[in-house]
């Protein structure tokens, strides 16, 4: 890629995340929030290396990633030229792959289940890194969709708070692709407000200002900063 092209490529991520930032700013000034209280993670996945020395150029640090491998790929060589990095599993965790994933992220957005909780709790202990933790709610109840369902997840978090002792911060969901997000946002709202969770991972591209007017805490941004994916 010759320097002109490059340029502009850093120009249009430089833009668009001007242009993600400024509706964060006027979503939470809609839902009487401040906006220093929303973390933009910018979604990497599926993104070609020049789009991520893009980001980094234009000043981003927090990143989400939905695979252990890609996300290795993209950002472990990259930590030592970019000491803060800030990175976040946002997609399913297999249990043969925690130990890696704690390594090298530093939280994780995707617990939902007994079996995974117990790995992570191993993993903290034997690494000594404990990386804060959300519960991933299958907040449309569907069939295909990873997370705890609602009605258990009152029970999910007690147990990983009694017997795993991991540190929850808060709630992630995906609401269903067909339907206005904003009552699932505010349902994973009320979840974490009486359990006494204060983060909440909810919004992407097509709907982070709604999420950001109900009380996200982390927006997972990838196509609105880095434009359209490859094909796997
Ligand atoms: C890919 C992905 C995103 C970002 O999606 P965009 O529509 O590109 O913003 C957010 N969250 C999760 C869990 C994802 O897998």
């Amino acid at each position: 890629m010759n320097d002109t092209a490059t340029l502009s490529m850093r120009e249009q991520t430089a833009n668009r995340l001007q242009d993600v930032k400024c509706q964060i700013d006027k979503s939470a000034e809609i839902g009487g929030r401040d906006p220093a209280d929303v973390r933009l993670i910018a979604v990497s996945k599926a993104q070609p290396d020049e789009r991520l020395e893009a980001a980094l150029a234009a000043g981003i640090r927090c990143f989400g990633e939905n695979r252990v491998q890609e996300a290795q790929q993209h950002w472990a060589q990259r930590r030592s030229d970019y000491p803060d990095l800030d990175l976040h599993l946002i997609g399913p965790l297999q249990t043969n792959k925690v130990k890696v994933a704690v390594q090298l992220f530093d939280a994780i957005h995707t617990v939902d289940r007994p079996k995974l909780a117990a790995r992570l709790t191993d993993a903290f202990s034997a690494s000594g890194r404990q990386l804060p933790c959300y519960i991933e709610v299958n907040i449309g109840e569907e069939g295909q969709k990873a997370g705890v369902l609602p009605a258990d997840v009152d029970e999910f978090i007690e147990s990983c708070r009694r017997t795993y002792a991991l540190p929850i911060v808060g709630l992630m969901c995906i609401p269903p692709f067909d339907a206005p997000p904003a009552p699932f946002f505010a349902l994973l709202r009320t979840i974490a407000e009486r359990n006494g969770l204060d983060r909440l991972s909810m919004g992407m591209s097509a709907d982070f200002q709604v999420a950001v007017e109900l009380g996200a805490t982390d927006v997972r941004v990838g196509t609105a900063i880095f434009g359209p994916r490859q094909p796997r």
